[in-house]
């Protein structure tokens, strides 16, 4: 085992807490609740694992009420619908109380074999430790091949590399996560997130299994949603606190060009005598003026929307039915 503080200020404060998000797995919560005691027990570190259940509507609640019910280091929360895989981990990071948060699929898919070694990148001073399925058993057409492509697009714009955002089985220092607030389909970028802040992210091949039982909630649309919450995320990561830096450069592109096009209307006119109202480019210079103006506007907005964002935060993206085993109450 890695050489993992056992000493710590508060005794109750586990060292990982294992966050699961569930929607409609009947079939898989029981044996996935087994493995992880099975592969957390003999690596003799304090933990709670965590299983937030995202509005299933099968019979998924009840299972996970029996187990918590029974196990005290299993808590458990409850949304009152489904809000998505993002909101659930969110969740997870808020109720979350260990110096390692540790997430995982609830549907037998990862391995939590592979948690010991997670945590012991994670003793070597790591702060983000990101699964890699180099063997992903899943379809390669729908699945493996978008994923590669938008894995490639992500290190590009981003200039974080890693081969697998899409893994769910990723470890991360707790005081790291609870900076970050994820909106939208955007669990996949909080290792982006995190480099952005100062992390030291590495990553390990991971084992995957092929899904047993139940569907898989994701499509070839999840590609699509990917890429605008790449734009997203690049854009609040780098203009976040300058967006007039975006709008009004272009605004102020658009205001050259607009003269340079002027001038060459101008200058036809004079030299080759060609009429200004029937010449095109008049309604261009036309058109460059008015957009121009427009976004720069658009750019002031956005430096005020950017002001009420960062100073309105706080309020978390999921709505909370019940817990069990969770002292604080949000
Ligand atoms: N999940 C969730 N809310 C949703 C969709 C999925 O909590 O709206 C959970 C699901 O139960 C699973 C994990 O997120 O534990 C990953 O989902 P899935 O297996 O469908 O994705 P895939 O492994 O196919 O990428
Ligand atoms: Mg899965």
């Amino acid at each position: 085992m890695p050489a993992v503080k056992t000493k710590r200020k508060n005794p109750r404060r586990p060292y990982i807490s294992v966050v699961l998000p569930v929607y409609n797995e009947e079939d898989n919560i029981r044996p996935q609740y087994e493995v992880i005691i099975k592969a957390l027990d003999p690596l003799n570190v304090s933990y709670e694992v965590i299983f937030i259940d995202d509005g299933s509507i099968d019979s998924s609640p009840d299972i996970l009420r029996d187990i918590a019910n029974k196990d005290r280091n299993i808590k458990l929360v409850i949304f009152r619908r489904n809000f998505g895989q993002t909101a659930a981990m969110s969740a997870g990071i808020d109720y979350a109380s260990g110096e390692i948060i540790l997430f995982m699929d609830s549907d037998l898919q990862n391995d939590p074999n592979d948690i010991g070694m997670l945590l012991k990148k994670m003793a070597e001073g790591y702060d983000v430790v990101s699964g890699w399925r180099k063997k992903r058993m899943d379809k390669l057409l729908s699945r493996k091949l978008p994923s590669w492509v938008a894995n490639w697009l992500i290190a590009k714009v981003t200039g974080v590399k890693l081969h697998d955002l899409g893994c769910s089985l990723k470890a991360y220092r707790s005081s790291l996560l609870k900076q970050v607030n994820l909106y939208g389909e955007m669990h996949r970028f909080i290792p982006v997130h995190a480099s952005w802040l100062g992390a030291k992210i590495t990553e390990v091949p991971v084992g995957h299994h092929p899904r047993k039982f139940g569907k898989s909630k994701v499509g070839i649309i999840r590609t699509f949603k990917v890429l605008l919450d790449l734009v997203t995320v690049t854009f609040l990561g780098k203009y976040s606190t300058k967006p007039i830096y975006v709008f009004g450069g272009t605004g102020f592109l658009l205001f050259f060009l607009s003269i340079f096009s002027g001038i060459t209307v101008l200058l036809m006119k004079i030299t080759l005598n060609q009429s200004m109202t029937r010449n095109p480019l008049l309604l261009l210079t036309v058109m460059f003026i008015v957009l121009s103006v427009l976004f720069i506007q658009i750019g002031i907005l956005a430096e005020i929307l950017i002001r009420i964002y960062h100073e309105s935060q706080g309020k978390p993206p999921y709505s909370v039915l019940e817990t069990i085993n969770i002292r604080r109450m949000r």
